[in-house]
């Protein structure tokens, strides 16, 4: 049988579970595709790597979702807004290119009720294509950054920005750690002082970093909020990349089923 083969491209790409993921999910599924990954140095050379692999489709992680976005033919309205891709498919020779970050997210957060106003720690690319989504989804998106430069793309776009300097604290419905803070050290994604005033005011918190509980959620649990860490995010762009790989040929639920377990091994 001549399988379809798909990939992971990153720096580095050896922690990621969408290998996992997505073989979870052809088998259960009985879908001829086998999923690997693959250690990309120089983004640049993305679109030659693809088809000297032979890969008819692949998901794209740091940092180079940006190269991504430059080497597809054809981009969905949402990955040209945000300028990020991080799936792309091949028809006929042609590169199709896809976020499935952003709307991962969203369905990952609009399992919270009643949530209106949001505050996002952290204005890096993930920041970006998720605060977009949610503002097209009706949320109100502010955002907290440690230094001010990669703020005023934010600013432009409308969202009320602060500093830890110049922030004022107020009530919040939800609470994102977008940053890498807790990632791969101990640190809060801000000054403790700044977390301690706004977590007793908000209804939960979420970070998008998964795997290990990090220092936010478990200052957010001390305090006595719901939270949820990145897993969901994660499985929910895996399935809608999914999605975008089989050509709509199954189900949310259907591939659900399946890359869910990838949690549980
Ligand atoms: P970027 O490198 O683009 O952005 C990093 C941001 O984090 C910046 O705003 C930076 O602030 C801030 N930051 C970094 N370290 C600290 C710190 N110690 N204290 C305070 N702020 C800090 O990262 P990405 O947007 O690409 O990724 C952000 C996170 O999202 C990562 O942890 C990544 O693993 C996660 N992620 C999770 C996904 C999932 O499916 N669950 C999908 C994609 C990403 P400054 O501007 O001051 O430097």
């Amino acid at each position: 049988m001549n399988r379809e083969l798909f990939a992971i491209f990153g720096n580095p790409v050896s922690h990621s579970k969408s290998p996992l993921m997505h073989n979870l999910a052809f088998k259960g599924l009985g879908y001829p595709g086998c999923y690997n990954r693959y250690r990309l140095e120089e983004g640049t050379t993305l679109r030659k790597t693809f088809f000297d692999l032979g890969l008819k489709g692949i998901n794209i992680t740091v940092p180079h979702k940006e190269h991504a976005y430059n080497a597809c033919d054809e981009l969905d309205d949402f990955a040209k807004k945000v300028k990020a891709v991080n799936t792309i498919v091949e028809r006929e020779g042609k590169l199709y290119g896809y976020n499935t970050d952003a709307p991962g997210f969203l369905k990952a957060i609009s399992e919270f009720e009643n949530i209106k106003t949001v505050l996002f720690l952290g204005a890096g690319g993930t920041a970006q294509s998720t605060a977009v989504i949610l503002k097209e989804a009706g949320y109100h998106v502010s955002i907290l950054n440690r230094s001010a430069p990669r703020l005023e793309k934010f600013a432009k776009e409308g969202f009320k920005t602060a500093t830890f300097e110049s922030f004022i604290p107020k009530s919040y419905d939800l609470i994102v750690n977008m940053t890498s803070a807790g990632l791969e050290d101990e640190s809060l994604p801000a000054p403790i002082e700044i977390l301690e005033t706004l977590i007793p005011q908000t209804k939960a918190c979420v970070d998008v970093i998964y795997g290990k509980e990090t220092p936010f959620l478990k200052l957010a649990k001390a305090l006595g909020k719901p939270t949820k860490d990145g897993s969901d995010m994660l499985l929910y762009q895996g399935i809608i990349a999914f999605e975008h790989f089989t050509d709509h040929r199954y189900s949310f639920e259907e591939i659900k089923r399946h890359m869910k377990k990838a949690f549980t091994l």
